[in-house]
């Protein structure tokens, strides 16, 4: 008879300290866009790092987290299938891995474009809730980077919109890293433009995914409701990705 699985870790230690810190630094930064800390939602972005540091946040109450890449993220959706997770993913989509992403993630922030969307909407199997999906927006213009280009965005959302298995809840942005507070905001302030030129064309949308470690509090200002933060949470990442 196999073993009783052992009982998680309780919350605690650097795991807990940095979770702390970062709900600190979205709370400070709603105070001060005047919004209510209730309405960014925390994305712990978990790439690269084991089961068992998803665990140590999971005891904390942190329970959403992001993954990049396929098969690492499924490695780990096994060893914490005892876990209420809700898994995002995040990361570029071929289109011949869209049939895993589609039965075993709650959202997809880095939809760009419609075949990706028409996979993903009739594969998604049909005892789940739609699938809940975000359309990344490339506002840098950076060739090299995933997105939309924003003048393609209406386009593309009028038809993501139509699709039964999705359900678009808003933008995705990653824009060109800068330490420069300013510029941040310009390019989060420019995501945060053409969601409510969606909103004004009639599409319901509730999301803004923008904001990573170095720069959520911009992203807050401007308006991002979910925050996608993996090295302020997990620390430094040894493999590049
Ligand atoms: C890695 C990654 C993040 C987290 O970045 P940090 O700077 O470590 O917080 C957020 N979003 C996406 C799409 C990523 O790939």
């Amino acid at each position: 008879m196999p073993e009783l699985e052992p009982r998680g870790p309780a919350c605690g230690g650097a795991a807990a300290g940095r979770l702390q810190a970062v709900r600190a630094r979205i709370a400070a930064a709603a105070a001060a866009a005047m919004r209510d800390p209730a309405g960014v939602t925390l994305l712990a972005v978990s790439k690269t790092f084991g089961a068992a540091a998803v665990r140590e946040l999971a005891a904390c109450g942190q329970l959403a987290f992001g993954e990049n890449y396929l098969q690492e993220a499924q490695a780990k959706q096994a060893a914490l299938a005892d876990l209420p997770l809700a898994w995002h993913f995040i990361g570029p989509i071929q289109s011949n891995k869209t049939r895993p992403i589609a039965e075993n993630f709650a959202w997809v922030h880095s939809v760009d474009r419609l075949k990706i969307a028409e996979r993903l909407s009739a594969q998604r199997p049909p005892g789940l809730p739609p699938l809940q999906v975000c359309i990344e927006v490339n506002v840098s213009g950076e060739a090299s980077k995933g997105g939309v280009a924003p003048a393609a965005l209406p386009a593309l959302a009028g038809a993501v919109a139509k699709l039964p298995g999705l359900h678009l809840r808003g933008l995705m942005a990653i824009p060109a890293p800068t330490a420069d507070a300013a510029a941040q905001r310009e390019a989060f302030r420019q995501v945060r433009e053409l969601f409510d030129d969606l909103r004004a064309r009639g599409h319901g949308l509730d999301t803004l995914s923008m904001g990573m470690s170095a720069d959520l509090e911009a992203a807050i200002q401007e308006g991002a409701t979910i925050v996608r933060i993996g090295t302020a949470l997990f620390g430094k990442r040894i493999r590049n990705a």
